[in-house]
């Protein structure tokens, strides 16, 4: 048997969001994933690369929306490109 090792990782909150509409959290999955390279400072005054965006529709009301979130990408490497 291979000996992986493999390192804790702690789990972080990402945050649940909610319909504008009616303020649900109860959505489909997310379709028309987008990652636009943008660099700038997000809401909560973090550096970030990438706005990336999802679409979701609300189940509760068919309201549709984009879930916008913000992340902080370095280039991949040769290795991260090929797997
Ligand atoms: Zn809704």
């Amino acid at each position: 048997m291979a000996k992986m090792t493999k390192r804790h990782a702690p789990q972080v909150e990402a945050g649940v969001t909610r319909c504008p509409a009616c303020g649900s959290s109860s959505r489909t999955a997310y379709f028309a994933v987008t990652a636009q390279e943008h660099g700038g400072i997000s809401p909560d005054g973090k550096p970030y690369t990438h706005i990336v965006r999802r679409r979701t529709v609300c189940r509760n009301c068919g309201q549709h929306r984009v879930d916008r979130c913000y992340e902080n990408r370095v280039k991949p490497t040769d290795a991260e490109k090929s797997s």
